[in-house]
C-alpha cells in the first residue's frame, strides 16, 4: 500500500476487496469449516477453518496494514488474543505488567499462568525507573497499556521499547483504546500489538473479538502456531463484522473523540466534579507524552464526583448513555469501575489505583455533543439538589 494514501483512505482499500469472481463489493463470508482439495499431492491454501479462513484472513490482513504490521490475528475476544499471546512465553519467564493492567489481563497472569510457571511483576509503567527496576534476566516481555483504564495513565510506548529491546526482551501493547487510527505502537518500537476488537473495531456492541498484530515474521510464525494449536480463533460470521466496523473505525472514533474532549472541558467546568482524567486536557499528568505518541486524547474519559451517593445520582438521573460495562460503541457508554471493571479490588487496592468511589468512566458515542453536554449538566443539576437535601442546608 502506497505511504501517500492517508489512513482514512487506507481504512477502506484494505477493508473493500472486490471479489474476483463475482465482483462483489464485500468479502463474502465463507462459512465453511472445510475445503476441497483439488489434488491427492498438493493441497490448497485453505484445508480447515481453524488453521485459515478467507474471511477472516481479509480482517486479519486489513488489521496488519493499518497497524503497520507484518500479520494479524483474529481471535474470539480480547483475552483470548491476550491470553495466545502470552504462551509465547515458556515456564520460567518473566513478564513486566502495568499495575493498572485490564483485569481480565490481571486474572490470566495471577490465576493462569503462574500455575504453569510464567512469572510476573506489576509495575507502575508511567515509571520508566520502575520498570527498568523489574527486569530480570529471565524477562521476556514488557507488557503496556497506554492510556490506562479507568485513569488514563500514559506510558512511553517508545522509551519501554528502547529499554525491552536492550535488554532483549518483546515489549506488547494493548492498544484498545487508541485504536490504529489515534496510535500505531509497532512504529513506535512494539513487537506485537492486541485489541480488543469487542471495542472500537466492532464499534456496534455486538461482538466479542480481539486481534493481534505481529512486527516481525518470527513473532508472526509462532503466533500463527499458537492461534492455530490453541484454537481460539474468531468466528467467520464476526470476522465479516469486525470487517465492516472497521470501514468507519475513523470516521466513529474521530467524532466520538471530538466530543470527548468537549464533554472532558465541560466537566473540568464543574464544581461538582474534583477532577477529569483525559489525555487531551492540558494539565493530565501524561498529555505531552501522549500527544508524541498519539493524535488525539480518545474517546474514553473518567471523572470523580465527590463520592459513590453521588456517582449513583448522576447515573440515576442521566438519560443518553447506558449505564454499562464495555466502551467504544456508538452508544455513549457510562460504567462505574468501582462496582464493574475494578470489583475485584478492595477500597485500599482501588484508592491506591486512583479510583475513588466517586468515580465514573464514559466512553463517548455518536450522540450530538450538545444533547450529551445538556443531559451531563442535568443530572449535575439533580446531584447537587439532592446533596444540599441530603445534607440538611
Ligand atoms: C475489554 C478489554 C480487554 C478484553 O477484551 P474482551 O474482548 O472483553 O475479551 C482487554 N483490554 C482492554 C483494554 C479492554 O478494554
Amino acid at each position: 500500500m502506497s505511504e501517500s494514501f492517508h489512513f482514512s483512505t487506507k481504512l477502506i482499500k484494505e477493508t473493500v476487496a472486490v471479489d474476483p469472481q463475482t465482483g462483489a463489493a464485500n468479502v463474502p463470508v465463507y462459512l465453511s469449516s472445510t475445503f476441497h482439495q483439488k489434488d491427492f499431492d498438493h493441497y490448497g491454501k485453505y484445508d480447515y477453518t481453524r488453521s485459515g479462513n478467507p474471511t477472516r484472513d481479509a480482517l486479519e490482513d486489513a488489521i496488519a496494514s493499518l497497524e503497520g504490521g507484518v500479520r494479524g490475528f483474529a481471535f474470539a475476544s480480547g483475552m483470548a488474543a491476550i491470553s495466545t499471546a502470552f504462551l509465547l512465553l515458556s515456564a520460567g519467564d518473566h513478564a513486566i505488567v502495568p499495575k493498572n493492567v485490564y483485569g481480565g489481563t490481571f486474572r490470566i497472569l495471577t490465576q493462569v499462568l503462574g500455575r504453569f510457571g510464567i512469572e510476573h511483576t506489576f509495575v507502575d509503567t508511567t515509571n520508566l525507573d520502575e520498570v527498568e527496576q523489574a527486569i530480570r534476566p529471565n524477562t521476556k516481555v514488557i507488557y503496556v497499556e497506554t492510556p490506562s483504564n479507568p485513569t488514563l495513565a500514559v506510558t512511553d510506548i517508545r522509551a519501554v521499547a528502547a529499554l525491552a529491546k536492550a535488554h532483549r526482551c518483546l515489549t506488547f501493547v494493548d492498544n484498545t483504546f487508541m485504536t490504529p487510527v489515534f496510535q500505531r505502537p509497532l512504529e513506535l518500537g512494539a513487537d506485537l500489538v492486541l485489541h480488543s476488537a469487542t471495542k472500537f473495531i466492532s464499534g456496534h456492541s455486538d461482538v466479542v473479538a480481539g486481534l493481534a498484530v505481529a512486527g516481525s515474521e518470527e513473532i508472526a510464525d509462532k503466533l500463527y502456531f499458537l492461534q492455530n494449536a490453541l484454537g481460539a480463533v474468531l468466528g467467520v460470521q464476526d470476522s465479516w463484522l469486525l470487517l465492516r466496523g472497521l470501514k468507519t473505525l475513523d470516521v466513529r472514533i474521530r467524532k466520538s473523540a471530538d466530543s470527548a474532549r468537549r464533554i472532558a472541558a465541560f466537566f473540568a467546568a464543574q464544581s461538582e466534579v474534583r477532577h477529569v482524567f483525559y489525555p487531551g486536557l492540558t494539565d493530565h499528568p501524561g498529555a505531552k507524552l501522549h500527544a508524541e505518541q498519539a493524535t488525539s486524547g480518545g474517546a474514553v474519559l473518567s471523572f470523580e464526583l465527590e463520592n459513590e451517593a453521588s456517582a449513583r445520582l448522576f447515573v440515576n438521573h442521566v438519560k443518553l448513555p447506558v449505564f454499562a460495562v464495555s466502551l467504544g460503541a456508538v452508544e455513549s457508554i457510562l460504567s462505574y469501575p468501582p462496582k464493574m471493571s475494578h470489583a475485584e479490588l478492595n477500597e485500599d487496592e482501588r484508592e491506591k489505583a486512583g479510583i475513588g468511589s466517586g468515580l465514573l468512566r464514559l466512553s463517548v458515542g455518536l450522540e450530538d455533543a450538545d444533547d450529551l453536554i445538556r443531559d451531563f449538566s442535568d443530572a449535575l443539576v439533580d446531584v447537587r439538589a439532592q446533596e444540599t437535601v441530603g445534607s440538611g442546608e
